[in-house]
């Protein structure tokens, strides 16, 4: 197939450029290129698939829920109030519906690739398994795990283990692999930290966790590594109160940093140490959506508030660390418009105004870019979403199942507490 006439819009170089792509792949960039299975996009724009860094799937269903009972003291307090309570509620089919959910609004946001962080405590057994299922339906490229944690009693803890060797054992390929999770230092005991870090060396993945993303798990890095827990290509997601030394073992650890600005924003847990984190810092939504656009603005403006020294070229930085990070745990080279990449792309109509060029590209994607221009998504060579319909799903039905699985999903929040 040729992508013929489109704008590509690379973070370091913009060109008018026909596209070809076979097996997948992006093969050859340049113009006039000849073949049959034209696709005219008669100046479109056309940038590499997003990659949301870290995402919560099983959050598609909470907007809705019943309100909080009482006003949170800490951020601990919170997780017991609100997300615990979710998480406790979903059952394998709100899981399934979750994925879908999410899924489809990750597609209609130009995202190709998710990291999810998943949690079920009462339907463990097969969740990975469903998520992924639902995920590969929808052709998106996918980096399961599942939090792991001791807050649910040891046998909650071992099947979350077993969970993941489970999915481990399904096989990782260029569309699906598979990290350990666990929840966060402050719901593990030492043992289990271990057998984390022990499955996922084994495994040869990483751990994929949250850090010091309140005042609560402070020096969360420190115990990892006193554990000898944190194994190379891990991701530690937030990172809001890691100390200095901390910032600088993890990064000579191998670890990436992940920056969900409006969840640290909406659950005021403070501002992250964006200018101490070093180069492997990826953005995520923490299960705000999957608006990658809108995640990178709402950070630009928030970082520029806060006097952190993050311009708008910086944040598109992170925006590609997100595609190395994915590219790293997938085996396949995502992130560019060029020869060996994988053929993940997003039609964009254009917004008129000024040229685009490699000199304003990083300050169009905070003022000018939005998820609204997102026309078509390519995963793998396949249309995934075409002129802003989501192939081969039918939304009336999924929104018909979403409404009744998150009214079970709310009932038994209620009920069970
Ligand atoms: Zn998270």
């Amino acid at each position: 197939m040729i992508l013929a006439d489109a704008l590509c819009l690379d973070p370091d170089r913009v060109r008018r450029a026909d596209v070809r792509v076979e097996g997948g792949v992006i093969t050859e960039v340049g113009g006039q290129l000849e073949g049959a299975d034209r696709v005219d996009l008669a100046g479109r724009w056309l940038m590499p698939g997003l990659v949301c860094a870290h995402h919560h799937l099983y959050s598609a269903l909470a907007t809705g829920m019943p309100f909080l009972p009482e006003v949170p003291r800490s951020f601990t307090h919170m997780l017991e109030l609100v997300w615990w309570r979710l998480d406790r509620a979903l059952d394998l089919d709100s899981i399934e519906v979750s994925a879908l959910v999410g899924g489809v609004d990750a597609l209609r946001r130009g995202v190709t690739t998710i990291i999810d962080h998943h949690a079920s405590p009462n339907a463990i057994e097969g969740s990975l398994g469903v998520l992924d299922d639902a995920l590969g339906r929808l052709g998106l490229r996918r980096v399961l795990a599942y939090e792991v944690t001791d807050r649910n009693g040891p046998d909650g803890a071992r099947a979350g283990l077993r969970e993941t060797e489970r999915q481990l054992a399904r096989g990782a390929g260029p569309m699906s692999a598979t990290m350990v999770g666990a929840h966060a230092a402050i719901t593990l005991s030492d043992q289990r930290l271990r057998a984390c870090a022990d499955l996922a060396r084994a495994a040869g993945v990483g751990l994929h966790v949250h850090v010091a993303e309140a005042v609560d798990d402070r020096g969360a890095v420190r115990r990892l590594l006193a554990l000898d827990a944190l194994p190379p290509g891990s991701i530690l997601a937030h990172g809001v109160h890691l100390a200095d030394d901390e910032l600088r073992a993890a990064g000579a650890a191998g670890a990436w940093f992940t920056h969900q600005p409006r969840s640290n924003m909406n659950n005021a847990v403070g501002y992250a140490p964006l200018a101490r984190m070093g180069d492997r810092v990826a953005l995520g939504t923490d299960g705000i959506g999957a608006d990658m656009l809108a995640e990178l603005q709402a950070g630009y403006f928030r970082s520029q508030e806060g006097a952190v020294g993050w311009g708008p070229g910086r944040w598109m930085q992170a925006l590609d660390a997100g595609q190395s990070l994915a590219g790293q745990k997938l085996g396949v080279t995502l992130g560019r418009i060029a020869p060996g990449h994988a053929a993940d792309l997003v039609v964009l109509d254009p917004a008129p105004g000024p040229p685009l060029a490699v000199e304003n590209l990083a300050a169009a994607l905070v003022f000018r870019f939005g998820s609204h221009l997102v026309r078509d998504v390519m995963i793998a060579g396949e249309w995934r979403l075409r002129d802003r319909q989501v192939v081969g799903v039918d939304l009336a039905a999924l929104d018909g199942r979403a409404q009744v699985a998150a009214r079970a999903v709310w009932e038994r929040m209620a009920t069970r507490g």
